[in-house]
């Protein structure tokens, strides 16, 4: 099979992932990260999400601001970010996009580095 462009996807060069920094396959009113999955779709859906969350109440028996999740480690997984953020995973992606969050390494290797989740949410529970 050749390997051809199709009609409408170009690579921009400098166009990269918000996600994890890999070069997007940039399509005319979309784009989508050959690394790690993410689509300017998804990014519009989380930001949805998180539109739909920021004015919900973080329920009683949330992990969000405990500390215990985070001590002792310099980077968690996206579940415990979550999870302390009392947030969504798509809410926290979309963080890390913004750049709100600091996330290391691409796909299932992915991780938010503790400090940034720290200055992104004080903690509020377990922080000594
Ligand atoms: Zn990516």
């Amino acid at each position: 099979m050749a390997a051809q462009a199709w009609p409408g996807v170009a690579l921009i060069p400098g166009m990269l992932c918000p996600g994890c920094g890999a070069a997007l396959s940039v399509y005319s009113d979309s784009w989508r990260c050959n690394a790690c999955g993410l689509t300017s779709d998804t990014l519009h859906k989380i930001a949805e999400e998180l539109r739909g969350q920021r004015g919900a109440a973080a329920s009683p028996e949330s992990d969000q601001g405990d500390f215990a999740l985070l001590k002792g480690k310099q980077y968690v997984n996206f579940d415990i970010a979550r999870r302390y953020l009392g947030i969504g995973r798509r809410a926290v992606e979309k963080a890390v996009a913004k750049g709100s969050l600091t996330a290391i390494g691409c796909g299932q290797g992915r991780r938010i580095t503790v400090d940034s989740l720290r200055l992104y949410l004080p903690p509020s529970k377990n922080a000594n």
